[in-house]
């Protein structure tokens, strides 16, 4: 057995984490955002996980991404949030994507591809509604609206849009963005709709529509702002002891000798860095689980280890190879986010990529 360091990721946890948002939203469709390879865990294992608690819609936000998961998914509806660019209209048909279309010009092509294909081509629409990022603006939706040709040969499953404060639920943007949601789609009579992400969810069910889109929160990451967080934890990154050595009072630990020791000790030295996706900005406020024992990172956390302070912990329970958990239940990513001051997201994304990544559970 490697000794190498792992990243854990626990796929039952994710397919029960679906379950839980599925009763939440209890007369939507849940679908399942699976953009940047899955939050960074392996797009594969975790589209073929949420496949099997039930999820059938499925968003990337790239050509690239839905090429990927096809090859892994056959059956399941693949949406590809940023829509298609001018060129990419036959990969698209060839691989059955159906892509958010964002403004007349996009309708327009992918009208043209349908033409070209011989068939009537699915797409969601997508509109925004306060965001000012991505989808129809008010003139987009007025000129789509008023052409009652826009949508021939197109096959239009749902009319979407995205939140940009659902994570805070008393910010009044959430009312606004809804308003102006219905006001869109009074002009598409008959559409379907969605609205709201992982965060949304938990707003209450008039912004659930028919379909729900959760990423993050399939993963672990917190919807809603200091609240306490209802997912389960998905992720364990636990990094090997490589040394541990003693250290005098005065001794200066890592780059920058920010950490001065003010008494003897003993430090253990980890296989795990920035370039791990640990980021650097967590510094001293993380910490390591050893068996039953926590212990502080100490100094700056470097490209590719991480020094911790062991000297409180028995000698024995301390050996090289031996695996000391970083973050897990004791830190986890939305703690680890917290004390390097971004989102649960960015630390997501962040692992995984260098890491040996060992998956557990799942329907396999
Ligand atoms: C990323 C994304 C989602 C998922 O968002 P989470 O906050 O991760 O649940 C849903 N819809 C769109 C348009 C997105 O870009």
């Amino acid at each position: 057995m490697s000794q190498q360091s792992v990243l854990r990721i626990d796929l039952d946890a994710i397919a029960a984490n679906w379950t839980l948002l599925d009763r939440h939203a209890e007369r939507a469709e849940v679908g399942a955002v699976v953009k940047a390879n899955g939050y960074g865990l392996g797009i594969e294992p975790v589209a073929k996980a949420l496949h099997a608690a039930g999820a059938r819609r499925f968003f990337v936000a790239t050509l690239n991404e839905g090429v990927i998961l096809r090859s892994h998914l056959a059956a399941a509806e693949i949406v590809v949030l940023n829509g298609v660019l001018a060129g990419d209209e036959e990969l698209m048909v060839s691989h059955d994507l159906l892509p958010a279309l964002n403004d007349p010009g996009m309708v327009r092509r992918w009208r043209d591809a349908a033409r070209t294909a011989d068939r009537r081509l699915p797409a969601y629409l997508q509109i925004d509604s306060g965001m000012t990022r991505l989808g129809l603006d008010r003139p987009g939706i007025e000129a789509l609206a008023s052409d009652p040709e826009a949508f021939d040969g197109l096959d239009i499953r749902f009319a979407m849009t995205h939140c940009a404060v659902a994570d805070t639920p008393d910010h009044p943007g959430n009312a606004k963005q809804l308003s102006r949601f219905r006001a869109a789609l009074a002009r598409f009579p008959g559409l379907r709709a969605s609205m709201a992400a992982s965060s949304a969810i938990f707003l209450g069910d008039e912004y659930h529509f028919d379909l729900v889109r959760p990423g993050a929160a399939l993963y672990g990451v917190r919807p809603i702002d200091g609240e306490p967080n209802p997912m389960r934890q998905v992720v364990q990154l636990e990094a090997t002891i490589l040394q541990v050595r003693a250290a005098e009072a005065g001794d200066a630990v890592g780059y920058g000798a920010t950490r001065i020791l003010d008494r003897d000790s003993r430090i253990a030295t980890v296989a795990c860095g920035y370039a791990d996706g640990f980021t650097r900005l967590i510094g001293e406020a993380g910490s390591a689980r050893i068996g039953a024992f926590i212990a502080p990172i100490v100094g700056r956390i470097s490209m590719d280890l991480i020094t911790l302070d062991v000297t409180d912990l028995p000698e024995t329970a301390v050996l090289p190879g031996q695996r000391a958990t970083l973050i897990g239940d004791h830190f986890d990513i939305n703690d680890a986010a917290d004390a390097a001051r971004t989102i649960g997201y960015e630390v997501l994304t962040g692992l995984g990529h260098r890491f040996f990544r060992v998956y557990e559970g799942g329907a396999a």
